[in-house]
């Protein structure tokens, strides 16, 4: 070989081992990145860890603030509000009503028609509409108006066009926000929730306002009761099962409440009803423990939200949030790495990742998580390898499992209060043959989460049987309540005129 084929050869050795190295050192940089993305994962699936001795210290402090939150006004984050409603309709109910229900996302309008026995119940033209935006920090004037030509355009599909006068119709408001009732047909807001702003309705009467608007509009139309909608789903399901004592919404946002002894709401001595108990609105968004496995991302989530250090339990387990959640998950790793490729300011947008996308994602069945790809597509970021997708579906799974067992959690707490737990409750007195008695329980749940969000729902059910045991199990029924709150509502309407 001659001198300048030696040269040749040599440069060429040189430069092939540079690109070998350059290609090894990437690969290592990669393989560190990787390697970082791993260990967010890691710490978020350590934060949102929930071992059944964990949801059990959960269930007692539910338990327990419950109890704060009927010995004295304030004595807890549980509101504990009375409702007022202390019959439940029987099915013995006849006539037509109607129901206005504002959610969190949706407001629905409904019309039953009952026949005095159970199995007639005619539910009747169902609207849902996503609330317009700008309605919710608008003004009490603005919403209600809406609220009553929405009514007036129902009625008038109804009758064809002309609204006759001589009828008068009975309607239920289902009211998914805070409220301190007078009766079962007037209270005030106590505050808003779930992104709504207006501040002017704060202290003000709901069902005055309401009555007021469809008056000025000459619709014919009287407010019969202002009703929370776990109340409403309540009263569905105690129209099908006498058995339903408790009801839980999983929407927007999340609550509760149940069937309670009136000699047990201590904060009002004294308050006597005919059947010896009243429902009462927990209001359990507002629960908090240091039992509740928090995240360096929930304590972001909440600081940025318009109602920080309030609603801890709703911004853990709730549909307005899940999605943030996994959104703070991934821009951090889009920030510490980059397995996502070069991002939008998109996954910076909060509220930008809905909790519909992240079902959609983490129940994408398709061999090559087409339906991940296009979520994040939507978010900025294309192209992403196959693992990364998958990374994005566990992502999904931690933050929707802890939801869901935190949300039975919740469940088994309020049945612990009631002694239905199989633990004969954490007040002590009960005989064993008692704590032994064990009664069927319904559980009525409702919302567009736990409805729709399949793998949300079985987390729930399958914790709730975790901590309740399989034979206490057995006993606790959980019946899911489609538009439970608005026709609920209507039948408890029906009730209060029989
Ligand atoms: P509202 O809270 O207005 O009463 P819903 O009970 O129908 O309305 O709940 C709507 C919320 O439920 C949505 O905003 C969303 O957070 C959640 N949700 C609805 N469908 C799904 C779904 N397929 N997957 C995940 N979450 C869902
Ligand atoms: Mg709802």
């Amino acid at each position: 070989m001659g001198k300048v084929a030696v040269a040749f050869a040599a440069v060429a050795v040189v430069a092939a081992c540079s690109v070998a190295a350059m290609m090894v050192g990437r690969r290592m940089k990669s393989r560190r990145k990787w390697r970082t993305v791993v260990e967010i994962l890691k710490e978020l699936e350590d934060d949102c860890d929930t071992p059944v001795a964990r949801l059990r210290q959960v269930v007692d402090a539910m338990a327990v603030e419950m109890h704060a939150g009927l010995a004295s006004e304030g004595g807890s984050k549980l509101k504990m509000l009375l409702t007022f409603v202390h019959v439940l309709p029987t099915g013995r109910e006849k006539g037509t009503y109607y129901a206005l229900h504002l959610g969190g996302t949706y407001f629905r309008i409904l019309r039953v028609h009952l026949g005095a026995q159970r199995s007639y119940l005619d539910v009747q033209d169902v609207e849902r509409h996503p609330i317009p935006s700008h309605l919710m920090n608008s003004t009490s004037e603005v919403l209600f108006n809406f609220l009553a030509f929405s009514l007036e355009r129902f009625i008038e599909k109804e009758e064809n066009g002309s609204i006759s006068q001589g009828v008068k119709r009975e309607l239920a408001f289902t009211f998914s926000f805070p409220v301190k009732h007078t009766s079962i047909s007037s209270g005030v807001l106590i505050k808003w929730t779930k992104g709504f702003e207006i501040s002017e309705m704060v202290g003000k009467d709901i069902a005055e306002c309401l009555q007021g608007a469809l008056d000025r509009r000459g619709l014919n139309m009287h407010v019969a009761a202002l009703v929370n909608d776990t109340v409403g789903a309540l009263s569905l399901g105690y129209y099908h099962d006498p058995d339903t004592v408790v009801a839980v919404v999983f929407g927007t946002g999340s609550n509760a409440c149940y069937l309670e002894r009136t000699d047990a709401i201590i904060k009002c001595q004294g308050l006597l009803t005919t059947s010896g108990s009243m429902v009462v609105n927990m209001e359990w968004g507002n629960f908090w423990s240091s039992h509740l496995p928090r995240t360096s991302y929930d304590i972001d989530l909440d600081a940025e939200s318009s109602n920080s250090n309030d609603m801890g339990f709703e911004k853990m387990i709730s549909g307005m949030y899940l999605g943030d959640i996994v959104r703070r998950v991934i821009l951090r790793m889009s920030q510490e790495s980059d397995v996502f490729g070069p991002t939008t300011s998109v996954l910076s947008d909060p509220y930008v990742l809905s909790t519909n996308s992240v079902s959609a994602m983490h129940e994408d069945d398709t061999p090559e998580l087409q339906e991940v790809a296009r979520v994040l597509k939507d978010l900025g970021v294309s192209d992403v390898p196959l693992k990364v997708r998958k990374l994005v579906v566990k992502i999904c799974d931690v933050v929707t499992r802890r939801a869901g067992r935190l949300a039975a959690a919740g469940i088994a707490g309020i049945l612990k209060k009631i002694g239905r737990d199989g633990s004969g409750g954490i007040t002590s007195g009960r005989s064993r043959s008692e704590i032994q008695m064990q009664k069927r329980t319904v559980v009525a749940v409702e919302g567009g989460l736990y409805m729709n969000y399949v793998m949300f729902r079985e987390y729930m059910e399958e914790a709730l049987v975790e901590i309740l045991g399989e034979e206490v199990s057995q006993y606790v029924v959980v019946k899911a309540m489609e538009d439970g709150s608005s026709i609920g509502s209507a039948l408890l309407v029906a009730s209060l005129q029989s």
